[in-house]
């Protein structure tokens, strides 16, 4: 490969990074590579898009950090024929990464500013297999259907039922669980043939999953 072809030095250390904290699926290493987040950051954040730090967004929200969505998307286990339901699409970054991996995504966004510019941003990737909603994550519409995995990128105090009462059997939630202003826990629910089945993962930061459709954009 010409030397003018090599990703740029930030993008291997990025990847290097993942690999170092121990993700190891091909398939999300790969998502991660190809989908660009400096398209998802604010422009003044371009240069800091491959650090491994959460960043601000629009309405106040963020951007995760690259681990915690490589983390979370790894133990999600999405395969191509599987429909995936995101709550929280902020940025739609995770909406990227997971729209490689699996059929059709889902994503749901109380504020319209937030999701009119995800959904513009996935349109110019062509993740043609992202729906972007305006609307409330704990208040899907029926007509919505079920589905194989559910992702909450916004901290929860619990898992409604109404949410794991979407899983296909078989299907697997994670979502960040615990107090708004403080630290949550990843919880990884799999609906088996007996019910449902909770682990605990790792500690992590989200802001607050909030009721409702936002008032202001
Ligand atoms: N996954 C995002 C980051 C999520 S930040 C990304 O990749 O950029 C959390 C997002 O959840 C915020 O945009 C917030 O507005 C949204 N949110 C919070 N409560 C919600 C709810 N009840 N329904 C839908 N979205 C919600």
């Amino acid at each position: 490969m010409p030397a003018f072809d090599k990703p740029p030095p930030e993008k291997m250390m990025f990847q290097l990074n993942l690999r170092r904290r121990g993700i190891s699926d091909q398939g999300v290493l790969h998502a991660m590579e190809v989908v660009p987040r400096d398209v998802f950051v604010a422009p003044a954040d371009r240069k800091d898009a491959y650090c491994d730090a959460a960043l601000g967004i629009a309405c106040g929200q963020t951007i995760s950090q690259p681990f915690v969505v490589a983390y979370m998307t790894e133990q999600l286990q999405v395969r191509p024929e599987h429909r995936v339901l995101e709550i929280g699409t902020g940025s739609g970054y995770q909406a990227a990464i997971l729209s490689k991996l699996c059929g059709k995504v889902l994503t749901i966004e109380r504020f319209r500013t937030l999701a009119d510019s995800a959904r513009k941003r996935l349109a110019e990737l062509h993740c043609d297999n992202v729906e972007v909603m305006l609307g409330d994550g704990f208040d899907i519409p029926a007509g919505a259907g079920d589905f194989d995995r559910v992702i909450v990128t916004a901290a929860m105090v619990e898992i409604p039922h109404a949410l794991t009462g979407r899983l296909e059997p078989g299907g697997i939630l994670i979502a960040p669980v615990g107090p708004h202003n403080g630290t949550q826990t990843l919880i990884r629910i799999v609906r088996t043939n007996t019910g449902l089945e909770r682990k605990a993962l790792v500690d992590v930061r989200f802001v607050p999953a909030l009721p409702g459709i936002a008032r202001e954009l």
